[in-house]
């Protein structure tokens, strides 16, 4: 015998009752078959809101019961020809006013009691397998119909009533000894008290009651035919790269189901297993794939964990306090509190120090919890030796599940250490000694967030997805964009990296697109975008709390570099090229820096100085090798090199400092540049990276240029250099009369740090330095003689947003 059970979707309607029945039809002629069916999808649902609409005295239920009626006469419709219908038709319809008049008696009496809900939630089950089983018949496929309610004993807990095992067995197996048929239908989901009233066997319990045929007759195996293509590594709707697991052992699928795979109801397993019986879950709407086997020995499939699944709707229990340390009987106290008020305890931890016990339970038993705990423990809460219950909601659980993880070291630092990168904290943690499962309770708003994670940490060798939240798009952050749009498929490829741009903006607009902006057409869409406000921006990213996010500012502004803190201490890393945050006060500085450690985020700005030049990189390394940076020489202007390499008297120094605007060496302002402080930002930062606690204060700038150089805007600045010519002339002068050439230097010596102007003389270094080119030389305890030299272009959109990029993909590494 095989049995079959087909659930809410797929008797959804005719259209799929056909597919159902395809499907019944093959199977039938291999040998006997039970199909046991859930109502038709919804309807359950439907029922249930019409009687607590009822009982809160809201006519509104006849509008929903209409519906009801109409979903069923349609089904008959449409499966049926016309000349066969009408006997069905009135058989569907006697049912139908049955539920009406259920229903007004509800509404009469505003009483809605559990016994009433199993009667009137039953008409789901009955009238889907009547219609399907009548409709059967009229296409020659010969079935016997067997009302479940006469088979299944229960208990007289309605909603969730306890099977009679042995009762239930012997009627099962006295009806099929008597009966000849090759095809039965039964409704899944209901049963009867030994009195005869109608019970259920809790929502989702279609499963469970093909679990029950299926282990009374000895079947061959027990199908699960649903809407997905078996039992999946986590939860289709939370993951999308989700995919079916082959085979699962009992144990296994029982764990997850517990967990919160609703693909299967949770009890169903147990009766198979006992039995040995294999279960199939597979897909109605695809029967060619392979789906998933549950049976008792399992071939590994390389992976330490089989599935992840989550139970949202946790509140967590805590009882405390300094005298619970030692005293006998405690936690029996506390489960039988607990037990007495009927309440299911999903997870328990405690501490060895034994100052605390904490339970997870549903929300809405918290109420009855807390009651009956403060309750039981009122003389020792009284006495102030223990607190009152506290109860935390907003919580659910996360679990890892594999028979595999026993003979595994490792598998909860992977698991923690993946969901604790991504700033996700865990409330609890919980081991079964089986070593099949580790449960942690987190936040209900991170979980999509770790079900992610953590099917990217056990089951996606293919890419990890980076998701990137980016605000500029002049110079740098366009050249970036491009720069990105060309690497996506590498990156996928050679680096397993998914990027994925979630946000951009401007100073005027900004963007978000759940599934990544095109970066083909990132402008056109950008300019259609929402008027872009910083605190609004950040909330965004925050509210997606997504995996693996990265920030990216390529801005050169002082609000945007105020947001780091927020986003690191929310585990998001960021990556800046602009410098403002770094060469802030020495507080602000120390305090991102701890905050990258403290969270697990990255935070990287080696475009801060030298463009995309491995300098800050290069001083990292030096340190963590246990070398120490003495003194630093250095280039650091791209703009000062390329105006006094380029300044020779032919043309005046303003239009050499223009030239260099527009080639976008410069920053946005050039004074910046000019007045050398941007060079002593620079400095700063190198010193502070090298270990030094440097403020931009203690750094000595000798200007060259002249103060009223320096005042109004822009175009006044360059107004005023044309009449300041001849002191640029006279600075150049001096220094070709030596044969020297002019260099904006900044020099870190000793824990001192200086910018200015200097002649430097052919035997330099510093000499052949050309174009925008940066150099600097590191003089440390192992480069005493020789300095370490970087050199190359220290400027230029493109070599910058290749520096911001590979800072990136840092990030993202991690
Ligand atoms: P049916 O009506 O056929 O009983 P259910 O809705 O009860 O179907 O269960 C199937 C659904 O379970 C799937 O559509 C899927 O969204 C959800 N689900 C949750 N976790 C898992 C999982 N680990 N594997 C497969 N499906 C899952
Ligand atoms: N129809 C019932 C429910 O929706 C039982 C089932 O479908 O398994 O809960
Ligand atoms: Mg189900």
């Amino acid at each position: 015998m095989f049995v079959l059970k087909f659930g809410g979707t797929s008797v959804a309607h005719a259209e799929n009752i056909k597919k159902v029945t395809a499907i019944v039809r093959e199977k039938v002629a291999t040998g006997k078959a039970l199909v046991v069916v859930s109502a038709l999808s919804g309807v359950t649902d439907a029922l249930l809101r019409c009687g607590t609409l009822a009982a809160l005295g809201n006519a509104a239920y006849k509008q929903d019961l209409q519906e009801v009626t109409q979903r069923h006469l349609d089904a008959v419709q449409n499966l049926l020809p016309l000349t066969h219908q009408s006997a069905l038709l009135s058989r569907v319809m006697q049912q139908c006013h049955e539920v009406e008049d259920l229903c007004n008696g509800i509404f009469l009496l505003g009483e809605f009691s559990d016994r009433t809900r199993d009667k009137l939630l039953a008409y789901g089950e009955l009238l889907s397998s009547q219609i399907i089983s009548t409709y059967w018949a009229s296409e020659s496929l010969e079935n016997q119909w067997i009302d479940s309610r006469q088979m299944i004993v229960t208990d007289s807990k309605f909603t969730n009533a306890t099977v009679d095992v042995a009762a239930t067995e012997e009627k099962i197996k006295d009806h099929f000894a008597a009966a000849n048929a090759q095809l039965f239908i039964a409704p899944g989901f209901v049963a009867a008290n030994e009195q005869g009233v109608t019970t259920t066997l809790g929502r989702g319990g279609s499963d469970y009651t093909a679990a029950i045929y299926g282990a009374a007759l000895n079947a061959t195996e027990v199908e699960i035919w649903t809407d997905v293509s078996g039992m999946m590594t986590a939860d289709p709707r939370l993951v999308t790269n989700a995919r079916p697991i082959v085979q699962i052992s009992y144990h296994e699928a029982m764990e997850l189901s517990h967990f919160g795979a609703k693909v299967i109801y949770p009890p169903t397993v147990s009766p198979l297993m006992h039995k040995g019986i294999p279960v199939w879950v597979k897909n109605t709407f695809a029967p060619a794939d392979y789906g998933t086997v549950i049976k008792a020995e399992v071939a590994g499939n390389g992976n330490t964990i089989r599935g992840i699944s989550s139970i949202n709707n946790i509140a967590l229990l805590s009882l405390e306090g300094s005298s619970m340390v030692g005293i006998p009987g405690f936690s029996k106290r506390l489960f039988e509190a607990l037990a007495n008020s009927n309440i299911n305890v999903i997870l328990i931890t405690q501490a060895s120090s034994e100052h605390s016990i904490c339970v997870g339970v549903n929300e809405n038993a918290a109420e009855r919890a807390k009651l009956a705990v403060d309750k039981a423990f009122s003389p020792e809460i009284e006495a102030g030796k223990v607190n009152p219950l506290s109860v935390e909601t907003g919580l659910s659980i996360i679990a890892v599940v594999g028979d595999n993880m026993k003979s595994h070291a490792g598998t909860s630092g992977k698991m923690f250490a993946a969901i604790g990168r991504n700033g996700i904290n865990v409330r609890a943690i919980a081991q079964g000694s089986s070593e099949r499962n580790i449960s942690a309770v987190i936040a209900s708003a991170d979980v999509k967030k770790a079900v992610n994670v953590l099917h990217e940490a056990f089951f996606e060798t293919t890419y990890k997805q980076v998701n990137l939240f980016v605000i500029g798009t002049g110079n740098v952050g366009g050249k970036l964009l491009a720069q990105m749009q060309q690497q996506v498929q590498y990156l996928q490829q050679h680096l397993h990296l998914q990027i994925r741009l979630i946000g951009l903006a401007n100073s005027r607009k900004m963007l978000f697109a759940d599934n990544g902006i095109d970066l083909n057409n990132w402008k056109a869409q950008l300019d259609g975008g929402e008027p872009m406000e910083l605190q609004q921006f950040v909330q965004k990213i925050e509210e997606k709390n997504l995996r693996n996010s990265v920030f990216v500012d390529v801005t050169a502004n002082a609000q945007v570099a105020s947001i780091y803190d927020q986003l690191l201490e929310r585990s998001i890393s960021v990556v800046a090229c602009n410098k403002i945050a770094c060469s802030s006060p020495y507080v602000h500085y120390r305090k991102l820096k701890d905050l990258s450690r403290e969270y697990n985020a990255a935070f990287h700005f080696e475009t801060n100085v030298g463009a995309s030049l491995p300098i800050i990189g290069t001083i990292n390394d030096l340190l963590r090798s246990g070398d120490a940076v003495q003194k630093m020489q250095a280039v650091l202007s791209g703009t000062l090199n390329f105006v006094f390499n380029n300044y020779d008297g032919t043309r005046s120094f303003a239009q050499v400092v223009r030239q260099a605007q527009d080639e976008g060496y410069t920053e946005p302002d050039p004074r910046l540049d000019l007045s050398g402080t941007d060079v002593a930002r620079k400095i700063l930062i190198l010193a502070r990276e090298a270990g030094e606690q440097l403020e931009m204060e203690d750094i000595t700038n000798q200007p060259f240029m002249p103060e009223s150089c320096m005042q109004g805007s822009v175009e006044d600045f360059y107004a005023e250099m044309e009449r300041q010519e001849p002191h640029f002339r006279s600075l150049l002068d001096t220094a070709n009369a030596e044969g020297k050439k002019l260099k904006f230097v900044a020099q870190y010596h000793n824990g001192k740090a200086a910018v200015g102007l200097q002649h430097i003389d052919p035997a330099h270094d510093f000499f052949h330095l050309y174009g925008k080119d940066n150099i600097v030389l590191f003089y440390t305890n192992r480069y005493t003689e020789q300095p370490m030299v970087v050199k190359g272009a220290g400027a230029g959109a493109e070599v910058t947003a290749s520096g911001v990029f590979a800072d990136v993909i840092r990030a993202a590494r991690i």
